[in-house]
């Protein structure tokens, strides 16, 4: 009866609630929620299906913080341990322009003894570099970690690096907002309320930002489906966020990795629920370094309409966490042909989901 009133209120156009949301990802079939994911992403998207041409930088994998999922932060003396400087940033962000590339992602550890004043070193340097670069830049736990060392609010270091030539933010750091999940998953970066104020503030100064949620660790269905109703509830308030990314946790070479992971079955009821439970986020992308490129069809069936982009073999931080994709780089071709065989229609587009279009 439950399920039957949530598709019932979906289908009349109605916001689903945190009831309708838990009774889905519980009961409803994975036909039953392709179908519906299926049916809000063409009433918002059409069959139009976005990528970008993308790539990433990760300026250091030393990290303050010890997160039990995470496989890619090093301490400083390990000898595993890097970071990159601003002429190698430098000539990173060249190069990717001159393949095309409309947008670099740039997020890696919160390096102990970086300040904003490094942070703006980098964005000013990737920005004179690379001027057609939209600089999605530093997760808001980086960004509080710095401005907190900085002294200095959030609206004054958001205002420099925009200032510098930051665009947007990336989503990253959201995990999962639940306090208790938190306090044993990276107890301790920010908290989930402090991620979506950071976010707030963000918008507030004309920057937009994209927004995750980590799943398949320890949290449970109502865990998420509050996340995401957080994260409605900032979306009806400030219309920032560009996309919503569910990221699946990888167990390989971290702590938690006694979990496992979740079945491509889950993932698939999670990208269909957050479709149904989303309705003011206009977009939902499979992040496909994390998926496995294999998977990334199957994906667009489930309420998918954005693949992220091309990468160029730019980031580690998921196959360090055991992702099939080793090295993950592909082609236009590649996503446009995938994006065709599954009945879909490719559109290349930049950071903020206008189309970009090309002449002949
Ligand atoms: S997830 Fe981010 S903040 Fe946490 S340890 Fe890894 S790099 Fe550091």
């Amino acid at each position: 009866m439950a399920l039957c009133n949530a598709v019932e209120l979906l289908l009349c156009g109605q916001r689903l609630g945190r009831e309708e949301g838990v009774v889905l990802y519980r009961e409803a079939t994975l036909p039953l929620l392709s179908l519906l994911a299926t049916y809000v992403r063409l009433q918002k998207n059409g069959y139009e299906t976005y990528y970008n041409r993308n790539a990433h930088v990760e300026p250091t994998n030393i990290c303050l913080f010890q997160c039990s999922f995470c496989s890619y932060r090093r301490d400083a003396h390990s000898p595993e341990a890097w970071y990159l400087t601003l002429e190698q940033i430098a000539q990173r962000v060249k190069e990717q322009e001159a393949q095309g590339n409309t947008e670099v992602h740039i997020t890696g550890g919160v390096h102990p003894s970086w300040t904003i004043e490094d942070l703006e070193q980098i964005v000013h340097t990737v920005h004179t570099a690379a001027p057609t670069l939209h600089i999605k830049a530093f997760s808001a736990v980086e960004l509080i970690a710095i401005f907190q060392k900085s002294d200095l609010t959030w609206h004054d270091g958001l205002s420099r690096l925009k200032n510098a030539g930051l665009c947007s933010i990336p989503g990253g750091g959201a995990e999962i907002f639940d306090e208790s999940v938190r306090r044993r998953i990276c107890p301790e970066k920010c908290t989930g309320r402090e991620w979506l104020a950071l976010h707030r503030e963000a918008h507030k100064l004309g920057l937009t930002s994209n927004a995750t949620m980590l799943f398949g660790h320890i949290e449970s269905y109502e865990h998420r489906v509050d996340h995401m109703l957080a994260l409605r509830n900032l979306q009806d308030e400030t219309r920032g966020f560009n996309c919503f990314i569910p990221l699946k946790y990888r167990a390989a070479h971290n702590a938690l990795a006694v979990q496992g992971e979740v079945s491509l079955l889950e993932v698939l009821r999670n990208y269909a629920v957050s479709r149904c439970l989303l309705d003011n986020i206009g977009h939902l992308k499979c992040y496909w370094p994390m998926l496995g490129k294999k998977n990334l069809p199957i994906a667009l069936h489930y309420g998918v309409d954005d693949l992220d982009g091309t990468i160029g073999n730019s980031t580690r931080i998921y196959s360090m966490a055991g992702a099939q994709d080793n090295r993950p780089s592909a082609t236009v071709e590649e996503l446009q042909q995938m994006v065709y065989r599954e009945g879909f229609v490719p559109f290349e587009r930049n950071s903020v989901y206008e189309k970009i279009v090309t002449s002949a």
